[in-house]
């Protein structure tokens, strides 16, 4: 049943900017404004008490907080309580890794709504939402770039300030591409150097954000050696532009990756999700990695997302020896990589660029996963090295 739903509707949030009056402005502000407060004195008894429940921690502050903000309706209560669980859940995840965690704090969460707090009508634009100051009715806009998923049915929605100005983010349900699925299957190599190099020779993504990533790299390491407040509140800054700037270069490489397949083909990537755990893969081939300490869950994301406009699939695969194997006759040894670029095999003398050996490997995986024969083969290959791609 899930399959069949997942197929024929996808889900997309999109942005709309509400035009409220000055006085429904100042209600906006100020139910974000307790909806934090809610969120971070959840948080606080969570971290406190040391409780990951949900149920618990409604028990624990429901009422008390009930009476401390009578005007923010209760599920608005219910919702802030809800992100704080999992604010709370996540910290205390990443202390059990020894990392050093404070407790969840923030200033500003978006209040998140959903079918008890508001209602979308799209028809005449306008938005009928709760609020700290009652129920009201705003009006918005919908930019060009969304307008195409404007008018279909919503899921829930954030409240997000920006610069001055409100927005939705609404979660919405639309139709997926009617596309029938194709054979084709392009297995990607991510990397630090070429940050991704498909099966089909094309390297995406710019060689300039290695640099970028090594300084912002190098900033962090040597404020983190101070123990001083200003380099704390440095660092802080500091971490923000790295998330910021990994952010848009997911973004970049994602729709890359995306349209580098054929409407109905399949994209093959490399499993890394844990690949700091892995003992198997040895130091330099973990360091050679880009997700070395970047996240590959949102890079897989945001392709899995514009794969699916595009009516593709992605699929990971385990990426032990993709980079060591023949792509031609298979024979594996750590020898076959002369240098960072260059791979040679020793047995049949096949030459190509090392990342390109490794993004074939990927695809073959896969294909044998599934049993699909390796109709590309060699025959399909060309030898001579691909021109670089402009990016
Ligand atoms: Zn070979």
């Amino acid at each position: 049943m899930l399959r069949i739903w997942y197929d024929i509707f996808m889900q997309r949030t999109i942005r709309i900017q509400l035009q409220p009056s000055a006085s429904q402005a100042a209600s906006l502000a100020d139910t974000a404004h307790q909806f934090t407060a809610v969120f971070n004195a959840v948080c606080a008894v969570g971290w406190e008490q040391q409780i990951i429940n949900g149920v618990k921690l409604h028990h624990a502050t429901y009422y008390p907080l009930k009476s401390a903000y009578p005007a923010l309706v209760s599920d608005l209560l219910v919702q802030a309580r809800v992100k704080a669980t999992e604010a709370v859940k996540s910290a205390f995840a990443l202390r059990k890794t020894g990392r050093t965690v404070g407790m969840p704090v923030s200033r500003a969460c978006p209040p998140r709504l959903n079918l008890h707090t508001y209602k979308v009508d799209w028809e005449s634009r306008t938005v009928r939402m709760s609020t700290t100051g009652g129920r009201q009715t705003i009006r918005f806009a919908v930019p060009p770039y969304n307008a195409a998923y404007a008018g279909y049915p919503t899921d829930t929605a954030d409240l997000i300030a920006r610069n001055g100005r409100w927005w939705l983010h609404v979660v919405v349900t639309v139709p997926a591409p009617t596309v029938a699925p194709t054979d084709q299957v392009v297995g990607v190599d991510l990397g630090l150097v070429r940050p991704a190099v498909t099966s089909t020779n094309r390297f995406l993504g710019k060689r300039g954000w290695k640099a970028i990533e090594g300084r912002l790299f190098k900033l962090k390491r040597a404020l983190q050696k101070k123990a001083t407040k200003r380099a704390k509140r440095h660092l802080r800054k500091l971490s923000g532009k790295q998330a910021r700037f990994r952010k848009d270069c997911d973004h970049v490489l994602s729709k890359q990756i995306a349209y580098a397949v054929e409407p109905g083909g399949t994209i093959v990537l490399e499993n890394l999700t844990d690949i700091r755990k892995r003992t198997m893969i040895k130091k330099h081939t973990v360091a050679s990695r880009r997700v070395h300490s970047w996240s590959f869950a949102q890079l897989k994301s945001f392709v899995a997302y514009k794969a699916e406009e595009r009516g593709c699939m992605v699929v990971a695969v385990d990426p032990r020896h993709t980079s060591q194997t023949c792509s031609r006759c298979g024979h594996t040894a750590r020898n076959n990589r002369r240098s960072r670029d260059r791979f040679v095999c020793r047995v049949c003398d096949y030459e190509l660029h090392a990342d390109l050996n490794a993004s074939r490997n990927v695809a073959a995986k896969y294909r044998a996963s599934v049993g699909i024969s390796d109709t590309g083969g060699l025959s399909s290959i060309s030898l001579s090295y691909p021109s670089e791609q402009s990016a």
